[in-house]
């Protein structure tokens, strides 16, 4: 009988962990939260909390508690915690998995500024751009405290951390999945005239794609980094058949 841990902190890990239990040869799962938000969506089955110690904690971890597989189902940019999953799980010797849902792609009428980072995107603001909106979470606000000439609207899940650079205009905290009612709701309430988003992918906040579409606002949008070369796919259903699979 395996077991198996999930690295969480995504709706796709939390789909997973609530199905994992049911494959036939796994009796045990556990999910991994890095902790960062304060009342987080708790995934069914076991959860831990908290870093691991970089690769080398996670690899003593597995060994400790006798994982067996483990499953990547963090988001697409948390790198950090892939590159260390794929290297623990390489040293330990035991399948490993990302679980990476697929890019959003442009399509017709969408207007879109590409960039690599948070940093470019401040830069990458059109200059007629005065009231943004930023979706990028709480974690990389000050590449944007120096744009003093523009106001902000920044949505996150829990509010900055009392010390961090935030730059000037209004905190909205929110969990998605957000309706495109909301999004356009809150686009026009906000006079907001260009967007920075994380091409995140899923469903859950793709809302404010499609409303930026609508009413023609420009949206920088920060590209993925790189991830380590793994075993991937694309949804918790393709996970659980991975699964089926190594366990046969
Ligand atoms: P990160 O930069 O890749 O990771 C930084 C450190 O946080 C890791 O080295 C690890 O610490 C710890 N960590 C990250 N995920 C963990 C997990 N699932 N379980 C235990 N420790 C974890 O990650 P991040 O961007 O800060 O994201 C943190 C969490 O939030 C992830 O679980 C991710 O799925 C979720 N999330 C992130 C974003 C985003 O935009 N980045 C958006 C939505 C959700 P140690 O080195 O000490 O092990």
């Amino acid at each position: 009988m395996a077991r198996v841990l999930i690295l969480g902190g995504t709706g796709d890990a939390a789909e997973l962990a609530a199905k994992v239990s049911f494959i036939r040869g796994v009796d045990h799962v556990i999910t991994s939260l890095a902790g960062r938000t304060r009342h987080p969506s708790v995934p069914e089955g076991r959860v831990r909390v908290g870093g691991f110690g970089g690769s080398t904690g996670l690899a003593a971890y597995l060994r400790e508690h006798q994982i067996d597989i483990l499953i990547d189902a963090t988001h697409p940019f948390a790198a950090q915690i892939s590159w260390h999953a794929a290297e623990a799980a390489k040293s330990v010797a035991i399948p490993h998995l990302m679980l990476v849902r697929p890019a959003w792609n442009w399509v017709t009428g969408d207007h879109w500024i590409e960039v690599e980072n948070t940093s470019d995107a401040a830069q990458a603001i059109p200059a007629t751009a005065k009231r943004v909106f930023l979706t990028i979470g709480r974690q990389e606000l000050a590449p944007f405290a120096p744009l003093v000439d523009r106001w902000f609207l920044m949505r996150m899940i829990d509010p900055p951390a009392p010390d961090a650079i935030v730059p000037q205009g209004e905190v909205l905290c929110d969990r998605g999945p957000f309706t495109l009612d909301n999004e356009r709701q809150l686009l026009i309430h906000y006079r907001i005239d260009a967007i920075v988003s994380k091409n995140s992918g899923g469903d859950a906040t793709y809302a404010k794609i499609i409303a930026a579409r609508e009413l023609g606002i420009p949206i920088i949008m920060v590209q993925r980094p790189a991830i380590p070369p793994s075993e991937q796919v694309a949804t918790a259903e393709q996970a659980l058949a991975w699964l089926t699979q190594v366990l046969q």
